[in-house]
């Protein structure tokens, strides 16, 4: 592709702009926040954040945000179609596994180039007493059956699974009330959003005898401070591992993602080689 036009006979003037490259983040974690932040006063860049609307008052993005499912996987390809997107980064929380498969999917189907930006999983350090599970349920097994003082750090959707197990004394944390509140004799709640200190968290845990963690193992710093609190008391941690995601380019961290997008808007203003050797 040419980058001159000829404006007059005998005149060559530079090729008007490329339009902004269209990004939409599938957001709802602190990496998609600030890689949002990053992009917003890019002018070769039209950012915009999708979010699920599970949070009651989500901190806001500095992009254009749009809330709320697209239908699965034909529903965001067709999305895709319809905004014309450039690129897709699926920033989701590691958790969310439905949503990165239909990233997957719709950005076959629709042929964007897909980035997830996946954090790193935590790792045992020296002094974590981690039990690692596979699911909740293995969880709640690993609890075992005499009661214990448990502190959950789950999501609110994921709650009534310990329901199934009402002989443990729960410490429930969450940025919205459960509501209606767990079908449990010994349950108490705390709302509170990260990101969490290491000594307000030894001062939780204390305060309220915690013996054991109940958590996912998420990632990222906004709440790690409970597994270092978990160390610092010796206390248990029953850690769910992450769900498999699907085989696609990945970052770890922010700036490997806008390393990634940097990179897509050099291939387009780069003309290919051969058409660089006029051939
Ligand atoms: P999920 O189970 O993987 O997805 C369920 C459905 O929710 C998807 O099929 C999609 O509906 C919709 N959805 C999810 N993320 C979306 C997004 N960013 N924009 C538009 N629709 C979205 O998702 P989840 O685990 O419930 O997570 C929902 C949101 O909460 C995500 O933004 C995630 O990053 C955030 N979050 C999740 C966790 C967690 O532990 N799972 C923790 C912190 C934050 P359609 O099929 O209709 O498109």
């Amino acid at each position: 592709m040419s980058r001159t036009t000829a404006s007059a006979p005998g005149i060559i003037a530079p090729h008007p702009a490329s339009p902004p490259l269209r990004v939409l983040l599938l957001g709802g974690t602190s990496e998609a926040r600030a890689l949002a932040e990053a992009l917003a006063d890019r002018s070769d860049l039209a950012p915009s954040v999708s979010l699920a609307g599970r949070t009651r008052n989500p901190l806001g993005y500095p992009i254009p945000t749009r809330i709320g499912g697209f239908g699965g996987a034909a529903g965001l390809a067709a999305h895709l179609r319809a905004e014309g997107i450039d690129l897709l980064v699926d920033a989701t929380h590691p958790f969310a596994a439905v949503m990165s498969a239909n990233a997957a999917e719709a950005a076959r189907r629709a042929g964007v180039p897909l980035l997830a930006l996946a954090r790193p999983a935590w790792t045992p350090q020296p002094g974590d007493r981690w039990h690692a599970v596979e699911n909740l349920a293995a969880a709640l097994a690993a609890l075992g059956a005499a009661p214990r003082r448990v502190f959950v750090a789950l999501g609110r959707n994921e709650l009534r699974a310990l329901e199934a197990a009402p002989q443990h004394h729960y410490l429930i944390r969450s940025v919205d009330p459960v509501e209606p509140p767990l079908a449990l004799p010994h349950a108490r709640y705390i709302l509170d959003r990260g990101p969490f200190a290491l000594a307000s968290e030894v001062d939780l845990f204390k305060s309220h005898g915690i013996e054991v963690i109940l958590a996912k193992n998420s990632g990222g710093t906004a709440s790690a401070a409970k597994l270092a609190a978990a160390r610092a008391l010796g206390l248990q941690v029953v850690l769910i591992a992450r769900p498999p995601r699907p085989e696609v380019p990945t970052a770890a961290s922010v700036e490997e993602a806008l390393a990634w997008i940097d990179a897509r808007l050099h291939a387009r203003s780069t003309p290919p080689a051969s058409a660089r050797r006029g051939v």
